[in-house]
Order: structure tokens, then C-alpha cells, then sequence
């Protein structure tokens, strides 16, 4: 039974799931490189480690959530890392957006200790980690997910296990082309709605009876009328993503033309001013621009 877990990023995503975790009866050792962000969560009972190596001494799991492969990599295997403080039999289960080839990598290193690795990555923004109503996506050993099945109850609601490791990371890659897609296709008609003089909000809240009804016209529509690009997710971690959809269409031979638009998309956002840390709801700024259209809502 997992009862002690090494908690390791506490961002926009994680600090909310961790708090999640601490009211469902955990105990959490929660690290991360910002010292306030874990005093936060020390604050709400958490105890504090100053390494990936010290949260996971004495878990039973480890879980991270952080911004690229190239960080997990360092935190699961590298010096002072999750590999040297979990205990053999340990699981580590990282729910970051990465390529499916990194938790792999991971995984052989992992397995020399036999830690089970599980890749479990999640949607739902920061919204759904604050509601506790993740969808939860896993790639791994069956039995990890099972042991791990309690865990996720208490930070996500729709959790499915997948298939191998890395399964977990394609299932989340495709959520994230049909994400992408949908931000870019709201902008498009707030913005067609707005430039005839028909008001976006009531073109809005017609739709959301539907056939167009989506999450991301409930949520980003309404960050779109209400010129609120404050981070919910960052451009430049959707730009990570749908730039792992397209490594994986070269790989294959894929013909993926609306995901490439929307990598296209985040790389402009990106080389605005400040646009990386932009909410990725503003695509609608950029067609707002390239359209000589003052903004929805105010100016900016
Ligand atoms: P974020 O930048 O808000 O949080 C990342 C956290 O990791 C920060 O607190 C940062 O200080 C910490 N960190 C960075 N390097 C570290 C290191 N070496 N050791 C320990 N901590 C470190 O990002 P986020 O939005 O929370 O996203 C995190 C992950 O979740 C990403 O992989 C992202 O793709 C995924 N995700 C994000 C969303 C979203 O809407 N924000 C939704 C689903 C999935």
C-alpha cells in the first residue's frame, strides 16, 4: 500500500495536485527548485526535502510533474536524483508531458533497482488539478497502475490505463493535437464573431448548447473575452508538445497538417514579448494581429 510519497515540481500544475494528495491523508516530502514553492506546501503539512534523492528516501512512490524531458531525466536518474533515493521495489511515476522515449530511458536505468516506472501524464489544466478532476492517462506495469489506482483517485477523476510504458505519453499527445487544434479553432470564430459586430460573449454562449461545445470554449473561450493570458498552461509548454507530435509524424511518416499549424502558431506566440509565458489560450492575440483587429475585450 503506498502511504508515503516524494512529491517533486510544484508549479502551476503540481502544487495544486500535491495539496490534493496532503487532503486525501498522504504523506508528502515535496520538492522542488523554487524554495517558496515548497515552503507553500510545507505550510500545509507537507515535510520539505532539498533534493529528488531526500523526497524520495523513505517513499513508498515518487511522482513529478515538471517542464521537459530533459529535467525529468536529471531528477529521475541524475546525480542526487529519484534513482538514488528510492528503495528497491519502489515505483516512481512521472506525470509530466514528455516524448514517449523518455520515460523509457528512464525505465532502464530505473530497473537495475527494480523501481517500476509508470508514465502517467494528465488534462485538464490547472483548473482540473485544483478540482481534483484530472483525466489521468498510464503507460507501465499493470500492477504499479494498481497500487497506484488510490493515489490517482484523489487528483484525478477519468484515470485509464493504456498499455506499456510510453503508452500513457501517445495517449496525451493526442489530447494535445485536439487541444491545440480546438484554442486555434475558438480564436478563429471569437474573432470572426468580434470583426463583423456580432458580441463574442452571446456567439460564446450560444455555442455552448452545441454541436461546438468544448471544454476549451468553456474555459479559453472565456479567458479569451475576459483578456486573461495569465498562465493556466504556458505557449512555451504547449509548443513542447505539439513539437513532440510532429517528431513523432516524422518518425512515422505522418501527414499532420493541423498540428503543424499550431506548432507554427506557439513558435510566433513564443517570439513575442513575454509570449512564451503567455496563457496558450492567446493564439487569438496573433490572429487578432496578422487580422488589423483591436483586441475582444480592452486593448491589450
Ligand atoms: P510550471 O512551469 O508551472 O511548473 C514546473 C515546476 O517545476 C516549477 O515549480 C519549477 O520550479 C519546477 N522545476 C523546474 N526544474 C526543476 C528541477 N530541476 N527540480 C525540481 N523542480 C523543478 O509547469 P506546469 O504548467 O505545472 O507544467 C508541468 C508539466 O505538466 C509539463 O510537462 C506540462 O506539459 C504538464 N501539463 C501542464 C498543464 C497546464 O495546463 N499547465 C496541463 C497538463 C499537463
Amino acid at each position: 500500500m503506498i502511504r508515503k510519497i516524494g512529491f517533486i515540481g510544484l508549479g502551476i500544475m503540481g502544487k495544486p495536485m500535491a495539496l490534493n494528495l496532503l487532503k486525501g491523508g498522504y504523506e508528502l516530502k515535496v520538492y522542488d527548485v523554487v524554495e517558496n514553492a515548497v515552503k507553500e506546501l510545507v505550510n500545509k503539512g507537507a515535510l520539505s526535502a532539498v533534493s529528488p534523492e531526500e523526497a524520495a528516501k523513505s517513499a513508498d512512490a515518487v511522482i513529478s510533474i515538471l517542464p521537459s524531458d530533459n529535467i525529468v531525466e536529471t531528477v529521475a536518474v541524475g546525480k542526487n536524483g529519484v534513482f538514488d533515493g528510492l528503495k528497491a521495489g519502489g515505483i516512481y511515476v512521472d506525470m509530466s508531458t514528455l516524448s514517449p522515449e523518455t520515460p523509457r530511458k528512464i525505465s532502464k536505468k530505473l530497473m537495475e533497482k527494480e523501481i517500476s516506472m509508470l508514465d502517467a501524464p494528465v488534462s485538464g489544466g490547472d483548473v482540473g488539478a485544483a478540482e481534483g478532476s484530472l483525466a489521468i492517462m498510464v503507460g507501465g506495469k499493470r500492477e504499479a497502475y494498481d497500487l497506484m489506482q488510490p493515489v490517482f483517485q484523489k487528483i484525478g477523476r477519468n484515470i485509464n490505463y493504456i498499455g506499456e510504458l510510453g503508452a500513457g505519453q501517445i495517449a496525451k499527445c493526442c489530447n494535445q493535437i485536439i487541444v491545440a487544434q480546438t484554442i486555434e479553432a475558438v480564436s478563429e470564430a471569437l474573432l470572426l464573431a468580434q470583426k463583423t459586430g456580432v458580441d463574442p460573449a452571446k456567439v460564446r454562449n450560444a455555442l455552448l448548447g452545441g454541436f461546438a461545445q468544448s471544454r476549451v470554449l468553456e474555459v479559453h473561450g472565456q479567458r479569451m473575452l475576459d483578456r486573461n493570458f495569465e498562465p493556466g498552461g504556458r505557449v512555451s509548454i504547449h509548443k513542447k508538445d505539439t513539437e513532440i507530435a510532429m517528431s513523432i509524424a516524422a518518425e512515422f511518416g505522418l501527414y499532420l497538417p493541423g498540428t503543424a499549424l499550431t506548432s507554427q502558431l506557439w513558435n510566433a506566440a513564443s517570439s513575442q514579448e513575454g509570449g512564451s509565458d503567455w496563457d496558450h489560450s492567446s493564439i487569438i492575440k496573433l490572429l487578432e494581429m496578422l487580422s488589423n483587429s483591436k483586441a475582444i475585450h480592452g486593448d491589450n
